[in-house]
């Protein structure tokens, strides 16, 4: 996480200065493509060589999906595998197949967070695992035996394979120190002729924002409460999420694609603020004043800085 949150600090930095708004390098690429199943598999005596994950923790429709690479070494030149993404309860989530795999050339896997129905899979711990699609035991033994083998060594040599991970589909929008006020705060607390649409985060000025969700940009611009403020639809959910009284104009514009945990912008307190923070919403489907409802978004954020 380390890594990514760099890559969203200097993506911060280069668009506040440069103001190009382009998202951090385009995104991440799609997952693999789930292919097919060889006909009549087939596979030699298979061993897992190498097997590493990353990141270890990332988000749906994020900057960087799971990616596995692995190697395996066989006595066939060409073998038809299985890729599965398994949840924590041990059922698969998704599998990609891997037909004519050679011995000892690095293979890679990307998965983009979706289950087999298309949907967002729910957050969790996952694991990849690799399986010869012919489920023969003498391969599979084989396999599970070259695991279990990397699992000793490593508890000695610091060495072995990586197939876990973690998927969130939301990021905490800030990053840095934060607190979520008093009462008047909280969404439905009174103001001037209306009832507050959603919870104030107060922060200082100058921190980064990131995408709760990423999706398509819906609104980007300024109003005299709002301030700099930017909405966005979320990939999909039925949520949009307003990200209010930001420093300076968000470098996305309306129609953009954003990743979940991308810079949107920083911490201000431009329209109708008398402190820095976020003021953020969320509104149920269809959306924001497109017929949807404010929620409160307290119970989410605090949900999302539990594991954020
Ligand atoms: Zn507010």
């Amino acid at each position: 996480m380390l890594v990514a949150l760099l890559a969203c600090l200097a993506g911060t930095a280069s668009a506040a200065t440069g103001g190009a708004g382009t998202p951090a390098s385009g995104g991440p690429a799609p997952g693999s493509k789930v292919g097919t199943p060889d006909p009549a598999p087939s596979v030699g005596e298979l061993r897992l060589v190498s097997a590493a994950t990353s990141p270890r923790k990332s988000f749906f429709y994020g900057i960087r999906n799971p990616r596995l690479r692995y190697t395996i070494a066989s006595s066939e030149p060409a073998n038809d595998l299985r890729i599965d993404v398994v949840n924590e309860a041990g059922e698969v989530v998704k599998s990609f197949y891997r037909n004519d795999v050679a011995p000892n050339v690095e293979d890679t896997i990307q998965w983009d967070g979706t289950a087999s129905g298309k949907q967002p899979a729910p957050n969790g711990r996952y694991r990849f695992q690799i399986v010869p699609q012919d489920e023969s035991p003498a391969a599979m033994a084989s396999l599970s035996r070259s695991i279990q083998e990397a699992k000793r060594q490593a508890s000695s040599s610091a060495q072995g394979f990586v197939l876990n991970f973690s998927l969130y589909g939301y990021a905490f929008p800030i990053l840095g120190s934060h607190d979520f006020g008093s009462s008047g705060a909280r969404f439905g607390a009174g103001r001037a002729g209306h009832t507050h649409q959603g919870q104030d985060v107060m922060v200082d000025c100058g921190l980064p924002l990131i995408a709760a969700r990423g999706g398509r940009v819906q609104y980007s611009g300024y109003e005299g409460n709002a301030g700099n403020y930017l909405v966005i639809d979320g990939k999909g959910t039925s949520l949009d999420m307003a990200y209010m009284h930001l420093l300076e104009p968000s470098p996305l514009q309306e129609g953009m694609t954003v990743r979940t945990g991308q810079p949107i912008g920083l911490v201000g307190q431009t329209g109708d603020a008398t402190a820095c923070h976020l003021h953020f919403e969320i509104w149920t489907s269809p959306g924001w004043y497109e017929g949807g409802s404010p929620v409160d978004p307290l119970p989410y954020l605090l949900r999302w800085d539990a594991y954020s």
